[in-house]
């Protein structure tokens, strides 16, 4: 997927990115990372002043394993993208931002490496299968969200199993 910057910049076309890509490469290694489908680009190119701006959203399938449960989470990422490529020099286009504008040698920019770099970034640290995921429990290895095993690694009197849970609730975390 290319773009190029000077034709962008010259005739202020507008150009319309989809395109699917392969992300094997990329992900391939990652251990948190069951499953992936294909990437889908849907992005657009245009000129602001003498920079091409390209932004829009990728989308990419992924099957990750939830860090507390091990179980699978499935479900499509949305990546906002946006970057910026100038032929100029960027000191004379100071802007506000400008940490996403890219200086360029060539007309032709070959958008991938950009692509790659923000599905890394967005890939969740801690894959969590819900926000209150239970996770294992840590003597039997049960699922706590399927079930609750019993296991206690305080013993309790029954008379204050009460009391104990309104302890529970006074220090959950907000
Ligand atoms: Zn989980
Ligand atoms: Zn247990």
């Amino acid at each position: 997927m290319q773009i190029n910057v000077k034709e962008l910049t010259l005739k202020g076309k507008n150009v319309q990115l989809h395109e699917s890509m392969d992300m094997s490469g990329l992900l391939s290694g990652r251990q948190d990372l069951e499953a992936f489908g294909v990437l889908e680009a849907d992005l657009a190119a245009y000129a602001d002043g003498n920079i091409a701006v390209v932004d829009g959203m990728l989308k990419l399938p992924v099957t990750m394993v939830c860090s507390r449960c091990l179980g699978s989470v499935q479900e499509t990422l949305s990546i906002p993208f946006r970057e910026k490529f100038t032929l100029g020099s960027i000191s004379a286009e100071a802007g506000e931002e400008q940490d996403d504008l890219h200086q360029v040698q060539e007309d032709l920019v070959e958008l991938a490496p950009y692509v790659e770099e923000a599905v890394w970034m967005a890939l969740p640290y801690i894959p969590l299968c819900k926000e209150d995921c239970r996770g294992l429990c840590p003597e039997c290895g049960t699922n706590l969200n399927e079930r609750d095993c019993g296991c206690s690694t305080e013993k309790i009197d029954p008379r204050l199993a009460g009391l104990a849970d309104l302890f529970k609730e006074t220090r959950k975390d907000p």
